[in-house]
């Protein structure tokens, strides 16, 4: 299974890309924990990241290319992998390609989560993750058993410095100019399934299903 998660920031990629990894035994991708660790480690890698994603722009191809080969080269990627907000504009979306192609092992499907930009403000806003487990939350629309706690495993429950209303904006907006087109690019590859990304989390989670079982969305 070799698939990339499109959507904007808060649409569920992260969610719907854990649920797929406990179903089919691929790893999630996600090039913004990827960023994350580097910067919590200090390396200095994260240090160049650091400023860019403090304030919602991309940070550059190279750091973010040099990172997904490294990671895409990794034994337990080699039964595939499911790309979690990576590639985010033309130009790594074409590098992945090639990639891929070098390695004989091209993309399957390329699923657009869609979701209303008010619903992703408050779905940002409130999102908490667990510091321990990863485990997603939301203050408003799935919150803890326990303000703070992670149910899963009882860890501390943090919100992203990413997650305040101005970064916000500007993920948005980095979303509609650079990574929208990609929903263009892999329609044109005849890879692109758009998945209403609003109402139940499990429901969501069965029409991607259906769509990686070949019945349509
Ligand atoms: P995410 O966790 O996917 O929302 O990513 C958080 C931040 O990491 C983004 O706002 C960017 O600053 C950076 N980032 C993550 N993935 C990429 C990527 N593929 N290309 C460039 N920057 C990225």
């Amino acid at each position: 299974m070799r698939i990339v998660l499109l959507g904007a920031p808060g649409s569920g990629k992260g969610t719907q890309a854990q649920r797929l990894v406990a179903r089919h035994g691929v790893p999630q991708v996600s090039t913004g924990d990827l960023l994350r660790a580097a910067v919590k480690a200090g390396t200095p890698l994260g240090r160049q990241a650091k400023a860019a994603m403090d304030a919602g722009e991309l940070v550059s191809d190279e750091i973010v290319l040099g990172m997904i080969r490294e990671r895409l080269s990794e034994q337990d990627a080699a039964s595939g992998f499911i790309l979690d907000g990576f590639p985010r504009n033309l130009s790594q979306a074409d590098a992945l390609d090639r990639m891929l192609a070098q390695l004989t092992q091209p993309l399957e499907h390329a699923l657009h989560i869609d979701v209303p930009e008010a619903e992703l403000i408050k779905r940002l806003t409130g999102r908490r993750t667990c510091s321990s487990c990863g485990a997603v939350y939301n203050t408003h629309l799935s919150p803890p058993q326990q303000a703070g706690v992670c149910d899963k495993c009882g860890g501390e429950l943090i919100q992203r410095s990413d997650d305040n209303e101005e970064t916000i904006r500007n993920r948005l907006g980095v979303y509609t100019e650079q990574t929208q087109p990609l929903i263009a690019y892999y329609g044109q590859q005849s890879l692109l399934t758009t998945i209403p990304g609003t109402g139940p989390v499990d429901e969501i989670t069965a029409r991607i299903e259906r769509v990686l079982a070949g019945d349509a969305a």
